[in-house]
């Protein structure tokens, strides 16, 4: 590799991003993926049956409870959870390949599976997105109504348990408004990847070549 290539040579980056539900996760992690292609959204194993519309391998690896009991025992998630009485895990060998080759990869997780996450990987970056009111929260909750397991009453407790471990994320974003809050995230992902810290190996390249620091 030429050294002017090894000053931007950089590990990659861990997004972790959590909301509870009804904040328009999903709508900006769309929007966000639009945004930065070259990051890579972390595929899970559940225990949870696929919904409609849902497709095995983009959304959710689904899985027995079975086979997620022996990838627990090998080790095989960086971290996993029991969330709403379903098992969810984050798939380990993926995402630590991802960060050598120098690949962002973002987590979409709760508080639980963030906490775990940010412990093994310290550089990781946690961002709690929030509705923007609850009223709001429960507004949207009353018009999604896809999930007749759970009241909104049940909803909005959850959602109150969760807020309460935002003291534990580096960032918060409100979703007032689609636009607002992925500029926000934008910025996130644009100023944690110039970190300094991130950079493998510092070499310049020789002095009078035009070689741009960036390549
Ligand atoms: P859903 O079943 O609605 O897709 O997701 C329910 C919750 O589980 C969401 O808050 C989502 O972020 C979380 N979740 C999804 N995959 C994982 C995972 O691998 N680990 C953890 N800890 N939470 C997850």
């Amino acid at each position: 590799m030429q050294s002017s290539r090894i000053l931007t040579q950089r590990e990659g980056v861990i997004f972790i991003l959590s909301a509870p539900s009804g904040a328009g996760k999903t709508t900006l992690i769309n929007g966000l993926m639009k945004i930065f292609p070259g990051i890579t959204l972390s595929v899970s194993y559940t225990t949870r049956c696929p919904r409609p519309g849902e497709v095995p391998g983009r959304d959710y690896h689904f899985v027995a409870k079975k086979r997620f009991a022996e990838m627990q025992v090998r080790g095989n998630f960086a971290e996993w959870a029991n969330v709403h009485a379903s098992l969810y895990g984050t798939p380990r060998g993926p995402l630590e390949r991802n960060i050598r080759r120098g690949r962002d990869v973002l987590l979409d997780i709760d508080v639980q599976g963030a906490s775990k996450i940010k412990r093994q990987y310290h550089r990781a970056v946690s961002i709690f997105l929030l509705p923007p009111s609850w009223q709001e929260l429960e507004r949207r909750l009353a018009l999604r109504g896809t999930d007749r397991r759970e009241s909104i009453r049940q909803r909005l407790e959850n959602a109150r348990r969760e807020i309460r471990a935002i003291m534990r994320y580096d960032y918060f974003v409100v979703n007032r408004e689609i636009g607002e809050a992925l500029d926000s995230l934008r910025s996130i992902v644009i100023a944690e990847r110039l970190r300094i810290s991130r950079v493998k190996k510092w070499r310049l390249p020789s002095l009078h070549r035009k070689t741009p620091f960036n390549q």
